[in-house]
């Protein structure tokens, strides 16, 4: 085994699977790739290693068929995983409930834990089991850690992540806001100050992570005020498919109204609202083509998206008090000039200025997009869920030594 640690991590979902390969010191990613289709006739593996893409095409019959058709492509690029000493694995699990707020070894008291906590995220806690019990049937020697999507957000005042409902109903049924996307928070939080070379205890930042999924942060000093996502991820902003706030009222009236049960109504506000639901189409570089062309129901979603957006900055000012830094992140956060432009329009009185230059230029790298003279600095630091989950597996498991 070599001295340097090497992580594999892993993102599991319902037919598909991310894995990267990387170095949590130098964050260097040895590989990369994705495991799609799982369960379908024609499925597909990619191995990513620098400039070199191979793949699988063919039937992969479940998760852990897909990992070792991802060990097999290692082995035909001449690398052995199995015998090259992988340090640990690192999974993501979407929900950790009221019990779990740091990461965890994976053991098999774990496993039984993040079943329990299935009713609360039924749509991803049992597809993240999935990638975990997948790999220790293969790599059995190798220790699994798991990093909780809410567990950043565990701290969050009490006003803040209680509902205005019937206490002791929430009680019983650990009703509280948890909040999500928490790994990518911390890190670019904390990749945010070490950029401005500013103490992370002394700053008042707002963190947009506007992916595929999207949610915001107020924080303060290092430790998260308040965040967009509750109970489950749906709460919040609109999504690529998710319809983010919503009256609750429109749950029992699609109920009794349009007669749907609750698991199609599960589907209706997970999968079939926020852009997708608004124009038929969720990825963002379609949906701003649409725009472009001067389609109606693609400019109203656009101006949905920018809206709510707007309308959380301006809560989250407020409750800071001092706001020293927007930060924009994921893919749209990260790719998209026009979002930024729009969602920071006119803020010229609340002390946000952008510069048209900085915002359209094109970087993998963090970097301000704000005028030298702008009150709040605004930014653009790209997240990487990848090698945080990875840096904390480490820590997690020299802390269990
Ligand atoms: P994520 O969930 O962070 O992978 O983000 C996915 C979203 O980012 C999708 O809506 C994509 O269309 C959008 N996105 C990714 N790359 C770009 C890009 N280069 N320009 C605009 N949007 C992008």
């Amino acid at each position: 085994m070599s001295d340097i640690d090497t992580v594999l991590v892993l993102n599991a979902g319902s037919s598909s699977l991310k894995y990267q390969l990387v170095q949590p010191d130098s964050a260097l990613v040895m590989a990369h790739g994705i495991v799609e289709r799982i369960g379908e006739s024609e499925g597909r593996v990619e191995l990513v290693r620098g400039d070199d893409v191979t793949e699988f095409i063919g039937e992969i019959v479940d998760h852990q068929a897909g990992l070792s058709k991802v060990f097999e492509l290692f082995s035909d690029a001449g690398h052995d995983l199995e015998s090259e000493g992988i340090t640990a694995v690192g999974h993501r699990v979407v929900h950790g409930g009221p019990r779990f707020h740091r990461p965890t070894v994976v053991d098999d008291s774990l496993i039984e834990a993040i079943k329990d906590l299935e009713d609360l995220a039924p749509l991803h806690n049992p597809v993240n089991l999935l990638g975990i019990e997948a790999i220790r049937r293969l790599l059995p020697e190798v220790p699994s850690v798991v990093v909780f999507d809410t567990a950043y957000f565990h701290g969050l005042p009490e006003h803040v992540a209680a509902y205005a409902i019937d206490r002791e109903l929430a009680l019983e049924h650990h009703i509280r806001r948890y909040g999500f996307h928490g790994t990518s928070h911390e890190y670019v939080s904390t990749r945010t100050a070490e950029f401005l070379e500013a103490d992370l205890g002394t700053l008042n930042q707002i963190v947009l992570h506007l992916g595929n999924g999207a949610s915001a942060s107020a924080i303060s000093g290092g430790r998260p005020v308040e965040t967009s996502m509750g109970l489950t991820p749906l709460e919040g902003l609109v999504m690529g498919t998710r319809s983010g706030d919503i009256d609750a009222g429109v749950v029992m009236y699609l109920k009794r109204a349009a007669g749907l049960d609750v698991d199609d109504i599960d589907v209706v506000l997970n999968r079939r609202s926020g852009l997708k639901g608004l124009c038929g189409e969720n990825d963002f570089r379609a949906l701003i083509q649409m725009v472009d062309d001067g389609d109606p129901a693609a400019t109203l979603a656009y101006n949905v998206y920018i809206h709510r957006l707007r309308k959380y900055i301006g809560a989250y000012m407020v409750t800071l008090g001092r706001t020293d830094t927007i930060v924009f992140t994921a893919g749209v956060g990260e790719n998209n000039a026009k979002v930024r432009a729009d969602t920071m329009a006119g803020l010229e009185n609340f002390g946000i200025v952008i510069d048209t230059e900085r915002n359209a230029a094109r970087s993998r790298e963090p970097r301000i997009i704000s005028t030298d003279d702008s009150a709040v600095t605004v930014l653009v630091v790209p997240t990487n869920e990848e090698l945080a989950i990875a840096r904390q597996s480490v820590e997690a498991l020299n802390d269990d030594r």
